[in-house]
């Protein structure tokens, strides 16, 4: 499986990074976003700082890494230098002694913590500014080898989904659903789930966000379920609602409405679009429908390294969709106490639409067998 993928353009990444810093006034940039180091670097640790000058990369990290770190980066194509610091003080005074030349050292604003910029401001000679998703922007658009690695983290959910989808006439427990999910992903290669999986029946379908519970799923309850898992460090997404004999008209009107909002979605998407403007697509179907109040979340977000990064698909969200953008199409309606609709597929723009790169069927009624 990992042979039939195309290699990712790592080498090249902290060029188009460094093109960047004069653009925000900085002379470098220290990346602590563990996300934005491995997009960089190649490295999947837990623990490195990054920094970024006009001639140099400087990894750091601790003693528990230093033969990944070369291994990773070398793997990678990334000629940095690779500095090993037992304790973070240890970790500070190389980065500082690295950062000396540089007059303005730019930050993650969302990666470090108030206590670690008054540590770096006053360990450092150089400036601190604040600078906010410089890597996070460079990640909007995927390389053939992240997408290829995203669609088999999708394809992996869509055959996990059609295998356990049968077993839900047995009216399992939501709680067990979703381990069985979890492990039906697991046992095809995933590494790790995207995020814990939503398994919400009846009256806890209306809650967007529910965890499973060890309420039994019901012959005719709207069941959502929303998943994803990680395949070499990329994440996938994809929700569907369905339900174990008919629901009822009421329901399958809900469905319906929710279904065509997502279709009018992800016919807006392709490439030049505004992120607002695929928004504005779905969520009309559902205002139209006098149900608006009740779509209570944006229409997507971008899927990668992280379940959740740029570009969000929001009604205020800024920005347009690039070739080989992977975004999420998932609108939904929630009625509380009584139960709610989402189907989500997440997709890469082309250049006149979309692929989708979760497949698996969209059906309200689950077969028996
Ligand atoms: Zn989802
Ligand atoms: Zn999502």
């Amino acid at each position: 499986m990992t042979e039939a993928w195309p290699a990712m353009d790592v080498a090249s990444r902290p060029a188009r990074l460094r093109a960047r810093l004069p653009d925000v006034g900085v002379d470098a940039l220290l990346v602590s976003r563990l996300p934005n180091i491995r997009y960089l670097t190649g490295f999947s640790g837990s623990a490195a700082l990054l920094l970024v000058t006009p001639d140099t990369l400087v990894f750091i990290t601790d003693g528990r890494y230093e033969t990944q770190a070369h291994e990773q980066l070398a793997a990678a194509g990334i000629d940095a230098r690779i500095e090993i610091g037992v304790t973070s003080a240890a970790q500070h005074d190389l980065l500082a002694g690295a950062a000396a030349p540089h007059p303005r050292l730019g930050l993650e604003a969302h990666g470090v913590t108030w206590a670690e910029q008054r540590i770096l401001a006053a360990r450092i000679a150089s400036e601190v500014v604040p600078t906010e998703g410089l890597v996070e922007d460079l990640r909007r658009v995927k390389d053939p080898g992240e997408v290829a690695r995203i669609h088999a983290a999708c394809t992996i959910a869509d055959e996990a989904l059609a295998e356990l989808l049968p077993t839900l006439a047995a009216t399992p427990r939501e709680q067990d659903f979703a381990v069985e999910l979890e492990y039906a992903m697991r046992r095809r290669g995933a590494s790790a789930m995207s995020f814990d999986p939503i398994v919400a029946a009846g009256p806890n379908a209306a809650k967007p966000h529910a965890r499973p519970s060890e309420r039994r799923i019901e012959s005719g309850e709207l069941v959502v379920i929303d998943f994803g898992c990680i395949v070499d460090g990329y994440c996938s997404d994809m929700t569907r609602t369905v339900s174990v004999d008919d629901p009822g008209p009421d329901a399958r009107r809900l469905w319906d409405l929710v279904a065509a909002s997502q279709q009018a979605g992800r016919d807006a998407v392709r490439a030049g679009v505004a992120c607002a403007e695929v928004d504005r697509a779905s969520r009309a179907v559902i205002e139209d429908a006098g149900l608006g109040d009740r779509f209570v979340h944006g229409t997507g977000h971008g899927v990668g390294l992280e379940i959740h990064e740029a570009p969000r698909v929001a009604r205020t969200a800024p920005g347009t969709l690039d070739v080989g953008t992977v975004v999420t199409v998932e609108p939904g309606v929630y009625l509380p106490g009584v139960g709610g609709v989402r189907i989500e597929d997440t997709v890469v723009v082309t250049e006149d639409g979309a692929t989708p790169l979760t497949e698996a069927p969209k059906s309200l009624v689950v077969a028996r067998h």
